[in-house]
């Protein structure tokens, strides 16, 4: 009888250790864009033909560690990090702690948010830049200057981090707090709500801006990290109810003729097309073949 009492004293110490342990468990992604890092204007810094390019990765990784050293202390207990701009090797991965997980280079299925799933508790966009429908922001564009004229999720012009969010959500994560210029703050304020937003620039131009120095950028990436993390069940995930109309408007004719003979794309006018996904992850796969195909691809 005594043997059986102390069974069941051990048992239910066991079950409370492990529920304890399951409860301190908070996993935090990270999504790194580079348009919105601190002093950042053009095509200078934002990819290896720029002559300012190697310089602010420094800078774009400085403002990730801020992100990480402050979501720990906060926290958290297990971070990944995406590089989510350009070629996805801009970070250096020397200068990163030790105690996180990188996802790096294209194509991945789910793009920007490579690497998410439910497991975690909430997600930080670094660096980030308002959609390409805003004419207003530094750089404003969605996934492609070049190419994209608009990106619609059900029927709403979409940012990047629009986008992303929704990714997350399908995952019930919600987004926590977000960096970047004083447009791609607002724009995302006003479609996920109360996020925490680190304003290290404010846009004067698609080329230009007003920007604070890189140490108050870090700084200040800190402090909103540190709240967002400290208040991180105020934040609800940003989910979009099943199936979702994705609607993409093209620069040019032939996007939208050539993706129209696939029976699953519908051509609704001259630059623009229909697909209509399960949920975020056929969008997502979507978006990333749109934007990576071409029959040459090597190897
Ligand atoms: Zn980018």
């Amino acid at each position: 009888m005594r043997t059986r009492a102390i069974w069941l004293a051990l048992l239910t110490l066991t079950i409370a250790v492990e529920a304890n342990a399951q409860e301190k468990k908070m996993r935090i992604y990270i999504s790194a864009d580079m348009e919105g890092v601190v002093g950042v204007v053009t095509g200078e810094q934002l990819g290896p033909q720029g002559f300012e390019y190697n310089r602010f990765r420094e800078f774009m990784t400085q403002e990730v560690n801020a992100a990480i050293e402050a979501a720990y202390e906060a926290g958290a207990t297990e971070i990944v990090v995406s590089d989510s701009h350009g070629n996805g090797q801009n970070l250096l991965i020397e200068k990163l702690p030790r105690n996180i997980l990188l996802v790096r280079a294209w194509p991945r299925p789910l793009m920007m948010m490579q690497g998410i799933d439910e497991t975690f508790a909430g997600a930080i966009f670094l660096g980030y830049h308002s959609g390409t429908t805003n004419p207003h922001g530094v750089r404003a564009h969605t996934m492609s200057s070049a190419r994209l004229t608009d990106i619609r999720l059900k029927g709403v012009s979409m940012s990047e981090a629009g986008i992303n969010a929704a990714i997350a959500g399908h995952f019930n994560v919600p987004v926590i707090m977000i960096s970047g210029d004083d447009v791609v703050v607002k724009e995302t304020t006003e479609l996920l709500g109360d996020v925490e937003g680190a304003v290290v620039k404010w846009s004067t131009g698609f080329h230009s801006a007003k920007t604070v120095m890189p140490e108050v950028a870090y700084q200040l990436i800190r402090e909103k990290v540190s709240k967002a993390v400290g208040r991180i069940r105020d934040f609800k995930p940003y989910k979009l109810a099943t199936p979702i109309q994705l609607d993409v408007s093209f620069k040019n004719y032939r996007p939208s003729e050539v993706l129209s003979y696939l029976s699953s794309v519908e051509r609704t006018d001259s630059h623009s097309i229909r697909f209509v996904g399960k949920d975020m992850i056929e969008v997502s796969k979507f978006l990333q073949f749109l934007t990576t195909y071409e029959p040459g691809l090597e190897p």
